[in-house]
């Protein structure tokens, strides 16, 4: 079984089509395989359809922001309904101040001389209510501010950054709900790369449990393999589930390819096994 379930597509900050991640994800070996846009359903019928054609298994999925202790994390919702009502508000009110954020980044960018960042980052995706800071990155590497996305996170996107605009996503309790509610499974996402103390993340697990958590990413294009065997061993401690996904936003972008990742560990109950 070559799971890859966290991807993106031009729904959300990814570069290819639904149909086109789904073609490159088969070619990649994939045989079960989930679209997981940040916060945006709007591609799962294309996704099922594309994956059906090809002769893969599929999943619905969705990557929801949410802040928790001041910061953002992400969850993926695992085979969630697409159509359900609660969720699919859920996300709408989570996407609602992307747009006025992206404004604010635009200004906080001229305010350190780099003008017109917001109409730039804007060409580059297709809805301006889901523009994401990797918009703006791309838009910052083609005009020649960064030699890499990754270069301009750590520059100018990133926390403490001068492009920095703090946001209020949604909450850990209502996200949990909605995807409950929907059907499916929640999944912290890459939880290697929260800045978070031991003592927090220690908070963040222990609440994830008390509201029904059971399952982390611990393979992902997101974590180092260092990663990998770190968070395997806090799935180990704390008894969850284990999920696998690229994390792939585009050829060229990220770390690994869809399908690439090695195995979860032998010893971990994939999260996926109970749809089987
Ligand atoms: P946003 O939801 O607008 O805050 O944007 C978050 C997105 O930025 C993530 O989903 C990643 O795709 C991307 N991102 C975050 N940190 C980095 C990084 N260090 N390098 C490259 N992309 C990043
Ligand atoms: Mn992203
Ligand atoms: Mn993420
Ligand atoms: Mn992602």
């Amino acid at each position: 079984m070559n799971a890859d379930l966290h991807c993106h597509s031009t729904v959300s900050d990814g570069q290819l089509t639904p149909t086109e991640v789904a073609a490159r994800a088969h070619a990649g070996g994939v045989t079960l395989w989930s679209l997981t846009d940040h916060d945006q359903l709007g591609g799962q019928r294309e996704a099922r359809a594309a994956a059906e054609s090809l002769g893969m298994a599929y999943l619905p999925g969705v990557e929801i922001s949410v802040t928790w202790a001041g910061r953002t994390i992400h969850v993926v919702g695992m085979n969630v309904d697409p159509e359900n009502e609660a969720l699919v508000k859920g996300l709408e009110a989570t996407r609602n101040g992307r747009a006025a954020r992206g404004v604010a980044i635009g200004e906080a960018l001229a305010a350190v001389g780099i003008p017109d960042c917001y109409k730039g980052a804007l060409r580059y995706t297709e809805d301006p209510d889901m523009i994401s800071r990797t918009h703006f990155a791309r838009y910052l590497v083609d005009a020649g501010y960064a030699k890499s996305t990754s270069d301009v996170f750590a520059r100018f996107l990133g926390d403490g950054k001068p492009g920095f605009v703090g946001h209020r996503w949604s909450r850990l309790a209502d996200c949990m709900k909605w995807i409950r509610g929907a059907g499916g499974e929640p999944v912290i996402a890459h939880p290697g790369r929260y800045d978070y103390t031991p003592v927090e993340f220690a908070a963040l697990f222990d609440e994830f449990i008390q509201m029904g958590g059971r399952a982390i990413e611990v393979v992902t294009g997101s974590h180092t393999p260092d990663q990998y065997r770190e968070y395997a061993d806090v799935a180990r401690r704390y008894g969850f589930e284990a999920s696998r996904g690229s994390d792939f936003h585009g050829p060229g972008e990220g770390r690994i390819d869809l399908g690439q990742l090695p195995p979860l560990p032998d010893d971990l109950t994939p999260v996926w096994e109970r749809w089987l």
